[in-house]
């Protein structure tokens, strides 16, 4: 099995986060907690390419389709179909929209418990509930219902992926592996190394 400091996770900062010039302020708060950045790339992504991230995970519809229905019922709103297929099906259309509308950053970080260090420090989806000291809680004010009223993907500054696996399929999807870099970072002695014996002369 690999070792905990070699996983790896996709962040992408959408759009919005491009536009707000908030580029250096979200690469700072993982960069800082001591993940290592491998992969770094901006571009505007096609809706093709969009859609096929999202759909990488079969489950990815239902799951998400899901969710949305139980935000709904939590705060005493009825959702607008009771299929979660259907409701994901215009978070997909608007995601597309979203996504494409101009260009993004993709980084791919390492180091351990790449995943859910990162899900953490990104917050929740919707940035009206997501916790405060969380990129999404402290950076932007959108919610699920200022989104759904507005026909729009909800605008909460990036994408962070879910699991190990939703991972190395995201970064399969948008990096070759030419573009990652292997390299190991001096402050990785301090995180990992079990003797701590290189540092006093
Ligand atoms: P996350 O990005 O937190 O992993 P999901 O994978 O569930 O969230 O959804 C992907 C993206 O789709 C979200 O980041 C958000 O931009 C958008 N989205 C998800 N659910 C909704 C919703 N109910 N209404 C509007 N946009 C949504
Ligand atoms: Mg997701």
């Amino acid at each position: 099995m690999a070792h905990h400091k070699d996983e790896k996770t996709l962040v992408i900062i959408k759009p919005d986060g491009v536009q707000r010039s908030l580029i250096g302020e979200i690469t700072a708060r993982y960069e800082r907690v001591g993940l290592k950045l491998v992969g770094l790339k901006i571009m505007v992504p096609t809706v093709e390419q969009i859609e096929e991230h999202y759909t990488l995970d079969p489950e990815w519809r239902r799951v998400t389709g899901e969710k949305t229905i139980k935000g709904y019922k939590d705060k005493g709103l009825t959702p607008p179909s009771e299929d979660p297929i259907e409701i994901t099906g215009i978070i997909l259309e608007n995601l597309k929209k979203y996504l494409s509308s101009g260009p993004v950053v993709l980084m791919v970080w390492q180091g351990a418990h790449a995943v859910g260090v990162v899900r953490k420090i990104t917050g929740g989806t919707e940035p009206l509930t997501s916790d405060v000291g969380t990129i999404r809680g402290d950076l932007v004010l959108d919610s699920y219902q200022m989104s759904d009223t507005d026909g729009r993907a909800v605008r909460n500054l990036l994408h962070a992926s879910g699991s190990v696996e939703e991972a190395e399929n995201e970064i399969n999807h948008w990096f070759t592996p030419e573009e990652l870099v292997n390299y190991r970072l001096v402050q990785e002695q301090i995180l990992y190394d079990v003797n701590l014996d290189g540092i006093l002369e």
